[in-house]
C-alpha cells in the first residue's frame, strides 16, 4: 500500500504520510467541497500526488495552515491553488526572519519546489482558523520551534500535533531559545490540557488513539526529566543517527555543556 494515499483517521480527516522523514499531511473536509491542508508535504511528487488526490475527490484548499516555520512544514504547490495559509504571529515572524536559511534548507533537502509559494503565510489574528467547516482551534507554544500551533478539531477530537508527540522522535528542542526545557514542558502541558483528545497526528509519525496521546505525553516527560536531571535514557526511539545528535545536544545544554 502506497501510504502517500491518505487515509481517514476520523470522519472528514485524511492523512497522507510521506516517505521521507515518515513526514504527515493533513485535510479536513469542509463546506461545499473546500478543505483546510496542514502542513502539506514533503517532495514535489508528495505534492503532485496530494494535488491529484484532492482533485479525484473534488477537494479544493480554502485554507492552509502551517504548524511551525521550519522548511518542511510551509511548502505549498501552484496545484494547490491559492487559498490563504496561516501560521501563528510569532511563526510567521519566524519564518520571515530565517527566510534564506529556509530556501537553503528546501533546496538542500527536498529540491525543486517553486520557492515562488514556498513559506508564503500570513498572521491568524485569534485562535481558531476562520473558513468554512469544522472547527479549528489553534494551540500555540514554543515548544520545538518560535510559534508552533498545532490545531484541535473539537468535533472530531483530532488533534493535528504538528512536530510534538511522535512515537519515532524524541521531543526535539527549540535550542535557540532561553529556555528550551522549559518552553517544551509548557507547550506540552498545553496539548495535556487539551479536552476530549481521540486522535493525535504528529508532523512526523504515526497517528494515535487516546491512550497513545497519553502515553507519548508521558514518554516525553520521561525523556526531559531524565536529560535534565544529567542523566542518560534508552529511548526506543532514538534510532537514527541524526536523532542520536539531537540527543547529545540536548544533554550537552542540561549540563550546561552547549
Ligand atoms: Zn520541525
Amino acid at each position: 500500500m502506497n501510504n502517500r494515499t491518505p487515509h481517514e483517521v476520523a470522519a472528514g480527516v485524511y492523512v497522507a504520510t510521506a516517505e521521507k522523514f515518515t513526514t504527515t499531511t493533513t485535510i479536513v473536509a469542509g463546506d461545499d467541497g473546500g478543505c483546510l491542508l496542514i502542513d502539506p508535504a514533503v517532495s514535489v511528487a508528495d505534492l503532485a500526488a496530494l494535488a491529484r488526490w484532492l482533485d479525484e475527490r473534488g477537494l479544493r484548499p480554502v485554507a492552509g495552515w502551517s504548524t511551525h516555520p521550519h522548511w518542511d512544514h510551509l511548502l505549498w504547490s501552484a496545484a494547490l491553488g491559492n487559498a490563504p495559509r496561516y501560521a501563528t504571529p510569532h511563526a510567521v515572524a519566524a519564518a520571515a526572519r530565517e527566510e534564506a536559511g529556509l530556501i537553503s534548507d528546501v533546496e538542500a533537502s527536498s529540491p525543486g519546489h517553486d520557492l515562488a509559494v514556498f513559506a508564503r503565510v500570513q498572521p491568524l489574528l485569534g485562535h481558531e482558523i476562520d473558513w468554512l467547516g469544522p472547527r479549528a482551534l489553534v494551540y500555540a507554544h514554543d515548544a520545538h520551534a518560535p510559534g508552533h500551533g498545532a490545531v484541535f478539531l473539537p468535533d472530531q477530537g483530532v488533534l493535528i500535533a504538528g512536530d510534538m508527540l511522535s512515537d519515532i522522535e524524541i521531543p526535539l528542542l527549540d535550542l535557540d531559545s532561553a529556555d528550551p526545557f522549559g518552553g517544551y514542558r509548557q507547550g506540552l502541558g498545553l496539548l495535556a490540557s487539551i479536552p476530549d483528545v481521540r486522535v493525535v497526528v504528529p508532523g512526523h509519525g504515526h497517528a494515535g488513539d487516546e491512550t497513545e496521546f497519553r502515553r507519548r505525553i508521558a514518554a516525553d516527560l520521561a525523556y526531559l526529566d531524565a536529560v535534565q536531571a544529567g542523566g542518560d535514557i534508552a529511548d526506543p526511539r532514538l534510532t537514527e543517527e541524526w536523532l542520536r545528535a539531537e540527543h547529545a545536544r540536548h544533554r550537552a545544554r542540561a549540563t550546561g555543556r552547549w
